[in-house]
């Protein structure tokens, strides 16, 4: 999650490093997420240590757009936007040279119908990026901004899909033009906070992070020399994956979904609750009380929702969280 603040803060500048999102949850709260979520949140100033790190596996990740982009902005925006806050993070050489780029690439498959967030274990599925136009169907739909979800192998950290919702139901206008509108919020700084999430990222501590959880318009269009350790860490140039158990290599290009690409929802009547994580994403982590959505224990694979909260934050109120 990401929060806006408006006026000052008394964090410390402490700078520990980007974290990864973790299979783990912290012990002894049985209900709390999957995600240790918050944990690398200030108050506690470092990275989650339980379980293992998440990473993408293959070399290339495909995404799409739901077809409908919003209101707000057309999909030719909505692409340009997207394309260009997932290159931010593909784009990053890490050493000298421009041969050391990192070993992920992300491929757009083109505007898709499913603006679900879902995941299909046994069959075909989209990657989709899709805006709440009208209804924000998470908590919080004033103050959050965005909500990406993550479904992982829960033994060894492997992403197996990623959707991102927008709020584009909350007060501000959303934002693509290169200078941001007095007022509105910057999609592209959004988008790249949320792919930072999508590539297998959680909070950082270091302020002037793109993954810093405070929204800042503009400069988080910008990786960080934290962000760019971060990106080189997990996908560095020699084609290996960082993972829990040591280095894997990249399986080679193949952007294609798990289970194959479609556009359609497809039915995933034979999972376990529906399928259709609509009612699920178990949110931010300003609620580590929510259950997280599970899918059949002979499919490890847990959900891991990490938000984008914006709080209108009055000056001097403590961090709401
Ligand atoms: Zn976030």
């Amino acid at each position: 999650m990401l929060a806006i603040v408006g006026a000052t803060t008394a964090l410390a500048p402490t700078a520990h490093g980007f974290c990864r999102t973790m299979t783990g949850r912290e012990p002894g709260d049985p209900s709390s997420t999957n995600r240790c979520d918050g944990w690398n949140e200030q108050s506690k100033r470092a990275c989650c240590p339980y379980g293992k790190p998440l990473f993408w596996k293959n070399a290339c990740v495909g995404y799409s757009l739901q077809r409908a982009s919003s209101r707000q902005l057309s999909l030719n925006d909505a692409e340009a936007v997207f394309a260009k806050a997932f290159q931010t993070w593909t784009k990053v050489t890490c050493g000298s040279g421009t041969s050391n780029r990192v070993s992920l690439d992300m491929r757009y498959l083109g505007p898709v119908e499913c603006g679900e967030v879902r995941y299909n274990s046994e069959g075909p599925n989209q990657n989709v990026i899709v805006f709440r136009d009208s209804e924000w169907p998470h908590r919080d739909p004033t103050n959050t901004l965005a909500l990406t979800t993550v479904r992982y192998d829960a033994d060894n950290g492997e992403i197996f899909g990623a959707d991102m919702e927008i709020n584009a139901a909350q007060p501000s206008p959303l934002s693509a033009s290169d200078s941001l509108p007095p007022g509105a919020l910057d999609l592209l700084s959004i988008a790249t906070h949320e792919a930072g999430h999508f590539l297998g990222f959680a909070h950082s501590v270091d302020t002037e992070a793109t993954m810093y959880a405070s929204y800042r318009a503009i400069s988080m269009r910008d990786l960080s020399p934290d962000d760019t350790n971060g990106i080189c860490g997990v996908y560095p140039p020699d084609q290996t994956r960082a993972t829990g158990d040591g280095p894997v290599p990249a399986e080679a290009c193949d952007p294609t979904p798990r289970h194959g690409f479609v556009s359609t929802c497809e039915d995933t009547s034979s999972v376990e609750g529906g399928g259709g994580c609509a009612v699920a994403p178990p949110g931010t982590s300003t609620n580590p009380s929510e259950e997280p959505w599970r899918w059949p224990s002979s499919i490890p694979v847990l959900l891991a929702g990490t938000g984008l909260v914006l709080l209108r934050r009055l000056r001097g109120q403590l961090r709401p969280r």
